[in-house]
């Protein structure tokens, strides 16, 4: 469905876009003063309407993360806080004590305007103002040290929160099932991990302790009103409604908002990515320039999602500058009216109006503090969307297969819900054979593969190796046991050691290394390096060509040892020179390993042990060739087609 926003012709789901932009939001605004308030509203209606749309939708999406209600905001939030207590109590004694210390100075003025109106001598006058001075420059003092104090406070609290919680972004994406990560767009996840993680810093860092700072001073300001004059202070209750008004409003559609706004940079992340990944296939078949309309699609989109909050902020900050300035006004009129009828003192106008003056500022930092704690929870909220994604397995750290048998019994699997894609699969692997996989493209070979060597969990069903559960061995222990191997041979930047012995955490032996690099025949050219197996790789550092990447994921899986490999058409991408090259490689690696091939070619399902004909989801032949020959089924009928 697309998404109903105005312009950005974008979809939530990949449907097709256009590039139009609606004329109502682009055409020149015209006409009378209330046609454009009129339009203004509708527009603003619309966008409104489209980030509710797109908040609800992200609360709980079919495919990719999802985003977290509010209420799980404020639990992680305060699960952190409540493991810092110390900290917070220095923050809050230090602010509360510069607070305070802040408030003495107008009282004292107050006191000394009445003392000096009451006509005292000149002498006792000057004293008076002498010590009132000293005073206040001592009470000035000891309200830095305090401001020193709260603001190191402020700033240990908020650093070892951001890092706690970059720990626990990085501990949730890692954890991700890789079903979900593979129907998350990258540029969400990116986006995720860098703007939000650096809007919750934000709002960490800066937003959190500014509002306990603020809030303070707030609070022990109006105190003081009140303390000086109840009647003075009566112009704050027109505040506070103001205030109230504008916080509901913005609470209420700000969150929404700005997460909407976060969902449109990953958009334009993501259609950046894809554009970047696919920059081969824009250039050969001219795409250029629907990538740059679909980028525009999506920057127009950020754009009216940013104008959108814009409008929520002009709003509140003219409805709280009316807010925190008229009081000073009302303050002066109730004055003059309440000293002729002697119901204040000059004094007690003095100090309100200090106060009053003073409440401008922490007021003013208040709102902007709101709105960034708003931008930061609504990141927080993506980010915790993360954590949100239910595991696909419960591993059981004492799970101990008794041997390398693997068994598949009656597994059903789908990607879609109620779009099964394999029925009732079961296959018993004997030790150390070689079986190869054949059927049409489609038949579900790659995913029965994928569930063998449990990096899918099946719907129904289950995959057992030496009589555990394949998703319940913890992910170590599977990498020992059973392995996909495919054509994707990811080098991470580090050493080449460093690549090779991630398989299995604790071999860091340098004479293991070098024979797992004997073993795929990489010892050579990885001894001719300046630096060996310290050579670092991938990114921008030395540069492997595709067989020598291949040869060290190969020795990664060396060092891994697993009993069982499954092959999704390991080599038949390569260049036929690269696939020699790695052959060696391979054949050293399978030897006394079961072997699963899924194999297109039928040449090298002619040398295996058993053959399986995978169509539709089924095991529908399985044997050897000449069995499978024999039987004169499909097997049969395809090796005849390939021979011919
Ligand atoms: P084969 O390896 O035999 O070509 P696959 O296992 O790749 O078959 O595909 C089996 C079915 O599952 C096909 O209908 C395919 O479209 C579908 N499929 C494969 N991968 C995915 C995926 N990631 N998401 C949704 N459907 C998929």
């Amino acid at each position: 469905m697309a998404e109903m926003f105005p312009g950005s012709a974008s979809t939530w789901d990949g449907a097709p876009r256009t590039s139009q932009v609606d004329s109502r939001l682009t055409s020149p605004i015209a006409g009378s003063l209330l046609a454009r308030l009129r339009e203004f509203v509708s527009r603003h209606r619309m966008r409104r309407a489209h980030a509710d749309e797109v908040y609800t939708r992200s609360r709980n999406p079919k495919r990719g993360l999802p985003v977290a209600d509010a209420p799980a905001v404020y639990a992680f939030t305060g699960r952190m806080l409540k493991s810092r207590k110390g900290l917070i109590a220095a923050m809050l004694i230090a602010n509360g004590g510069a607070a305070v210390a802040g408030l003495i100075a107008p009282l004292l003025l107050s006191a000394l305007i009445d003392d000096l109106t009451s006509g005292e001598t000149e002498a006792a006058m000057l004293a008076q103002v002498n010590r009132v001075v000293l005073i206040v420059l001592i009470i000035t003092i000891a309200q830095a040290v305090l401001q020193l104090v709260a603001r190191r406070a402020s700033a240990v609290l908020g650093h070892g929160m951001l890092a706690e919680a970059r720990e626990d972004v990085i501990r949730w994406v890692l954890k991700l099932p890789l079903s979900r990560v593979e129907s998350a767009s990258t540029g969400d996840l990116v986006t995720r991990v860098t703007r939000d993680v650096g809007s919750m810093a934000g709002a960490v860092r800066w937003a959190l302790p500014r509002f306990v700072i603020t809030g303070m001073t707030l609070l022990f300001t109006m105190v003081a009103l009140f303390v000086n004059s109840w009647l003075l202070a009566l112009p704050l209750l027109f505040t506070g409604i103001l205030l109230w008004i504008a916080m509901r409003r913005y609470l209420r559609w700000g969150p929404k908002g700005y997460i909407a706004e976060g969902h449109t940079y990953s958009r334009i992340n993501s259609t950046l990515t894809e554009t970047v990944e696919g920059a081969r296939t824009v250039e050969a078949i001219r795409l250029g320039d629907t990538r740059v309309a679909l980028t525009d699609d999506d920057i127009e989109a950020a754009a009216q999602a940013e104008t959108y909050t814009l409008s929520l902020r002009s709003e509140l900050f003219f409805i709280t500058g009316l807010a925190h300035r008229l009081p000073l006004v009302f303050a002066v009129i109730i004055g003059t009216i309440g000293y002729g009828a002697d119901l204040v003192t000059l004094g007690q106008i003095t100090a309100a109006t200090l106060y009053l003056q003073q409440l401008v500022n922490p007021i003013e930092m208040m709102i902007m503090v709101v709105n960034q704690l708003q931008v930061g929870v609504a990141s927080t909220s993506r980010l915790i969307g993360i954590s949100s994604v239910p595991p696909d397995r419960e591993s059981d750290p004492d799970a101990a297969p008794v041997d390398g048998h693997l068994v598949a019994k009656d597994l059903r699997f789908a990607y879609r819900e109620g779009h099964d894609v394999l029925h009732d699969v079961s296959l018993d692997l004997r030790p150390g054979e070689r079986l190869a996989m054949v059927g049409p493209s489609g038949g579900g070979k790659s995913t029965l593969g994928r569930l063998l060597a449990g990096i899918n969990g099946p719907r129904e069903g289950v995959v057992e190796v030496g009589g555990v559960d394949v998703m319940r061995l913890p992910l170590e222990r599977l990498r020992t046991e059973v392995a996909l191997v495919t054509q994707e041979h990811h080098v991470f930047v580090g050493t080449i050691r460093d690549n090779i012995v991630l398989a299995r955490e604790d071999s860091t032996d340098d004479a293991a290394v070098w024979r797992a690099l004997s073993t795929v025949a990489a010892a050579e050219w990885v001894h001719k390096l300046p630096d060996g197996i310290d050579t670092m790789i991938g990114s921008s550092n030395y540069s492997l060509t595709p067989a020598q990447a291949q040869q060290i994921a190969l020795a990664r899986l060396v060092i891994a040892d697993p009993h069982t490999l499954v092959l999704d058409e390991a080599t038949s991408l390569i260049d036929p020179t690269t696939a020699r090259h790695v052959e060696g490689a391979m054949n050293a690696l399978l030897t006394g390993r079961t072997v699963v091939a899924i194999a297109h070619r039928l040449h090298t399902a002619h040398d295996a042990d058993r053959i399986a004909v995978v169509e539709d989801g089924r095991i529908v032949e399985l044997g050897s060739h000449a069995d499978l020959m024999a039987a004169a089924g499909e097997y049969a009928r395809l090796w005849q087609a390939w021979r011919s």
